[in-house]
């Protein structure tokens, strides 16, 4: 009957619709994000086997992984002594000799393979007392083509009760319908830069005939991915150029005056690239620049001149944050800032609203924002609901962009009637300068190589368990000093997903039984936003001496008083996430101190956080991850907004240069993709998170 069913499977037919899938198999599909037919021929493997060599069973060596081609000999089940379980041996032999192999508590195997059957069995031999032997090979009858030995064998990334067998069946099975995928890159196109067609790529990327296809197919797919990213950014680039925004005159007396208020000094770099930013919007021309700097460079000083030369010449600024805690913290910054100014800061986020210092009404705040009462507006999100209506938005200013998502900051651009607002965005999200250039097209990228003079090294150590007590006694020191301390927790459980549990526990652990003497605040993102400004209030005031937190505290938050980050759990936490936490002490002059607690005694994870020691500084970080995790993990294909990048990394950056040359000839053909109906419908879902818009 299913066969019926198969004649009319389609790229869209439903993988609930395919025979043996039932409500079990669909639902785990479903876990990977797998619906459809296309969606199992876009789910390309994330690595290789090659078992496409057959080797000889008198030339099996121990400790390889081979394929061997023989016949079955003897085949049976027999129950391991004492262990509850289940050994099924075989003996396997060619013309050249005889091997046996063995699996566990895979019984079935007998009903499968039978004595006489011709057989592929691919896996690692290795030595037992009983001589060589394959243990647990994979294993499969002779047939025209092979699925799971004899070839290069794709491996899947998995989901619980999922098998590598199970979805290369599935995905072997729809595979005649990748010629149905049309081709979208013209013809010229694709022999001008030396690409294979799509149903190809698609076909042979599952099971490649042989190694340098599979390398031709990757490339296409990863040509793909790429060249639509280009297409994206270079055409975004190619609009705004033909927008107008304000020109921002540079108001060197304010500014001045400003710099000298300052109870420090800038560093060359905060002036050089200030001033990189203020020419920039000089010009009718929307910026868009990234503005890159290490946690604690002091990127918040520069968005304030910048700020000020806007409201200066009658156009608002606004500061979006990525939490509720930042905003405020900004709020406070900014108005501390611009207190010699007569400057007005408005600040909306979703529970709290304050316009010159004083709480005030929702209504009346968005009044003042679009009568152009307030000059300055700082907020979450919130900024870009529809209710909220700018006078003359004339800057944007977004800190640690990545956590915001293309279409948010759409909106909060189109607020401003007539003209696009200049647009800023501050991470401190290591990207290499030539990767970034590379990837956002021709993005403008300012970055503050320097750190303010009065820093010292944070001091950093992976503390053993046994050495907890003493990692105490020195808190309690720093504290008898004077300063305030730090204490992260990390999620401990699934459904714990803000790691409420874990720091409540720890909380009180500290507040109970360590340090019942001193005041211990409590913060993390379940609370009210009330008790979270309350909390963050105490903390920044030195009210309390430890704030126990989750990763709320991750980007931004600023108490210079601060000496003391301690990290639980720390193996949970990648490289880029530590080095933020620890980026929230060090920030004045006093002598801080990072203590990295881990429950892992895994010789890696330790030599990983045991770079957090030795590396210089987050870019540094960011490389020493790139070893341990890989690309996709650091400069994060989620982290950088890349979600769109299933099969290309930021490392493969030839590739991304051959891109963007690709993609400018293609607009200059054709800036507006009029002729490429189907590749403009493509480009404009595809890269709906890109970083630029
Ligand atoms: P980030 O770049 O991580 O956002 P911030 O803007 O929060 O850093 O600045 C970190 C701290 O350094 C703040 O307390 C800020 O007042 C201070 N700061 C900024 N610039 C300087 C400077 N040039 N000299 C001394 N301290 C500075
Ligand atoms: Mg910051």
């Amino acid at each position: 009957m299913w066969y019926n069913n198969f004649m009319t499977i389609q790229l869209t037919t439903a993988v609930a619709d395919l025979p043996r899938v039932g409500a079990a198999l669909t639902k785990r599909l479903g876990k990977l994000g797998l619906f459809t037919v296309a969606d199992l021929l876009g789910y390309y493997p994330f690595r290789y086997e090659d078992f496409s060599t057959i080797t000889k069973i008198i030339d099996v060596k121990p400790d390889t992984h081979i394929t061997i081609r023989g016949t079955v000999n003897l085949i049976a089940n027999k129950r391991a002594y004492r262990r509850r379980m289940y050994l099924t041996e075989c003996l396997l032999s060619d013309d050249t000799g005889s091997i046996k192999a063995i699996w566990f508590n895979q019984p079935f195997i007998t009903k499968m393979v039978k004595q006489g059957d011709t057989v592929y069995l691919s896996g690692k031999a290795e030595f037992s007392s009983y001589g060589l032997q394959l243990t647990s090979p994979s294993y499969e009858k002779i047939k025209k083509e092979q699925t799971h030995t004899a070839r290069i064998v794709p491996i899947y990334s998995l989901t619980e009760n999922l098998t590598e067998k199970q979805i290369r069946y599935l995905i072997k099975l729809v595979l005649p319908l990748a010629k149905q995928i049309p081709e979208w890159l013209p013809k010229d196109f694709l022999k001008k830069f030396n690409l294979i067609d799509l149903a190809t790529a698609i076909h042979e990327v599952h099971f490649p005939s042989d190694q340098t296809s599979l390398d031709t197919a990757i490339r296409r797919l990863k040509f793909n991915e790429l060249f639509l990213v280009q297409l994206k950014v270079q055409s975004i680039r190619r609009g705004l150029a033909e927008l107008t925004a304000p020109g921002i005159a540079f108001h060197e007396d304010e500014t001045k005056q400003f710099v000298n208020s300052l109870p420090f000094q800038l560093t060359a770099s905060q002036k050089a690239t200030s001033w990189e930013i203020l020419k920039a919007i000089q010009l009718e021309r929307p910026m868009n620049r990234l503005l890159e700097g290490d946690v604690g460079s002091g990127k918040t000083v520069v968005a304030a001149i910048v700020m000020l030369n806007v409201v200066k010449n009658g156009f608002q600024a606004a500061l979006m944050a990525p939490t509720e805690i930042l905003a405020m913290q900004h709020y406070k910054t900014v108005n501390k800032l611009l207190q010699g100014t007569s400057i007005t800061v408005s600040l909306l986020t979703r529970s709290m609203k304050k316009h010159k210092g004083v709480d005030t009404t929702q209504k009346k705040l968005l009044e003042h924002i679009s009568n152009g009462n307030s000059q300055i507006i700082i907020g979450t999100h919130a900024l870009i609901q529809e209710k909220v209506t700018f006078e003359n938005l004339g800057l944007v200013v977004i800190d640690e962009q990545h956590r915001f998502g293309v279409d948010q900051r759409k909106t909060l651009k189109k607020k401003s009637t007539d003209i696009v607002p200049h647009l800023l965005s501050m991470t401190a999200t290591p990207i290499p300068r030539s990767l970034a250039l590379t990837l956002y097209g021709d993005l403008d990228l300012s970055i503050i190589t320097q750190m303010p003079k009065n820093r010292k090294k944070v001091i950093t150590k992976v503390v053993p368990p046994q050495k907890r007590d003493l990692a105490y006694k020195f808190i309690r020191d720093e504290i008898d000093k004077g300063r305030q301390v730090f204490v992260i927790c990390p999620l401990i459980e699934e459904s714990d997903k803000l790691g409420v549990k874990a720091a409540t526990a720890e909380y009180e652990k500290l507040r109970k039984e360590i340090f019942p003497d001193l005041s211990v605040g409590l913060l993390h993102g379940k609370l009210k936003a009330d008790d979270k400004d309350e909390a963050m209030s105490r903390f920044a005031e030195g009210k309390t001496n430890i704030l126990v937190a989750t990763a709320v505290v991750e980007v931004g938050i600023d108490v210079p008083n601060a000496s003391v980050m301690m990290i639980e759990g720390a193996e949970r936490f990648g490289l880029a996430q530590l080095h933020q936490f620890r980026g929230r002490v060090g920030r004045a002059e006093h002598q801080s101190y990072c203590f990295v607690f881990s429950d892992s005694d895994n010789d890696k994870m330790i030599q990983r956080l045991d770079a957090l020691v030795t590396a210089k500084n987050g870019f540094e970080l960011a490389e020493r991850d790139l070893e341990f995790r890989g690309p996709g993990e650091v400069y994060g294909i989620r982290q950088s907004g890349f979600p769109e990048l299933k099969i290309a990394t930021l490392a493969d950056l030839d590739l991304i240069k051959l891109t963007k040359k690709a993609a400018e000839e293609f607009l200059e053909r054709d800036p507006l993709l009029e002729s490429q109906p189907y590749i403009r419908k493509k480009m404009l879902s595809f890269a709906e998170n890109t970083h630029l818009e």
